[in-house]
């Protein structure tokens, strides 16, 4: 959080009238319990954000939903026809964590085609990402899975957010960082002088709370140079059940599958979240499985995250540190001493 940026001011008391007010011109996502979980739902009129509690998922749904429907298709008609999707409306995510605002950036080069992986644009993801507002929420703290300062993140980054949020006592200063971001929160009083320092002060705090980051540069290479081992991934892989756990919550995970649903000649194409930890996710016509095995399947994971996607997009990790694949997996995999054991591993060889 920077000391020069616009500082608005809202108390908590105030925060459920004033996203009813913006929600009726959208819809507003927000952490949300249902069971056990916290999940980002639309918020309901008068309903306040659950800001204390961690979301399970990340928000990645908002621009890339589980299963959308792309288009109808009639093809029985007199006149056969396809209906396109209808446009999707404007949205903003509430309370988002600054490690799922990151993951959007790592969708963007490969959905808009500013990556070296290809130039093609993705128009179902890139119209509902124009229309979506993020509203981070910077966290009070770090659990023991999150290293977000591993992969160039940290509790409170700005990276892809509108709009930074701070707790304080009485209520969130909202450092802005984009016009949408200002238009967002025009009705709003500016924070004061003790309200802004207040909240530097807390930003400071969860920062320095963090353990010191792993130095990840040797990783691309490392994982590289280790791509036919198998021995590395069988052992990394020993414990995995291949349940996808993973790859279903990660806010970086993009990859999707299309089907069509169809009774006859009329039905709907869908698009819907895939799964690289599957033994069906390259499963060919043929029955040939370039895949075949979960420790191919895990390198796939691993290697894209550190290797692949950074080898296309300037550096960049395609993995945000948000921990969630470490907190749910159900057999302890831990993504951060796979890297880690492959930067040794590679230092040794
Ligand atoms: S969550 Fe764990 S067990 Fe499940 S696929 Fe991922 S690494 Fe394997
Ligand atoms: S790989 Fe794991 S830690 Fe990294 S972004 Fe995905 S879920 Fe989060």
């Amino acid at each position: 959080m920077s000391a020069d940026t616009v500082k608005k001011f809202i108390s908590f008391d105030a925060l459920p009238g004033f996203l009813a007010r913006v929600a009726e011109t959208g819809t507003v996502y927000a952490p949300r319990r249902e069971g056990g979980a916290v999940v980002y739902r639309p918020l309901k009129p008068g309903d306040a954000p659950e800001l204390g509690a961690r979301p399970t998922e990340s928000c990645k749904h908002v621009v890339f939903p589980r299963s959308e429907t792309l288009f109808s298709f009639d093809l029985k008609a007199e006149r056969p026809a396809l209906t396109e999707s209808p446009e999707p409306g404007p949205a903003v995510v509430f309370g988002a964590l600054s490690c799922d605002a990151r993951g959007f950036l790592a969708f963007d080069p490969v959905y808009n085609g500013s990556g070296t992986g290809g130039s093609a644009r993705d128009t179902y993801y890139l119209r509902r990402r124009s229309r979506t507002l993020l509203v981070v929420k910077a966290c009070k703290s770090a659990l023991n899975t999150c290293f977000c300062n591993w992969v160039g993140g940290g509790p409170a980054s700005p990276q892809g957010a509108d709009v930074l949020a701070v707790e304080t006592e009485q209520g969130l200063v909202l450092d802005i960082l984009s016009e949408q971001g200002a238009a967002f929160a025009e009705s709003l009083p500016a924070a004061s002088e003790a309200q802004a320092g207040a909240a530097l002060a807390a930003v400071k705090a969860v920062e320095d709370s963090l353990p010191g980051a792993a130095e990840l540069s040797a990783a691309p290479a490392a994982l590289a140079s280790l791509f036919s081992s198998a021995e590395f991934w069988k052992n990394e892989s020993a414990h995995c059940l291949y349940c996808g756990a993973c790859t279903y919550l990660c806010p970086t995970c993009y990859c999707f599958n299309i089907t069509d649903e169809s009774d006859g000649l009329s039905g709907v194409r869908l698009r819907s979240w895939d799964n690289c930890m599957s033994p069906l996710f390259t499963l060919e016509a043929s029955g040939h499985n370039p895949r075949p095995n979960k420790a191919d399947r895990l390198k796939n994971r691993v290697g894209h995250k550190f290797s692949y996607y950074p080898s296309l997009h300037a550096g960049r990790f395609s993995c945000c540190g948000c921990g969630r694949c470490i907190k749910s997996c159900p057999s302890s995999v831990d993504i951060r001493k796979i890297v880690l054991d492959a930067v040794k591993e590679a230092a040794n060889v």
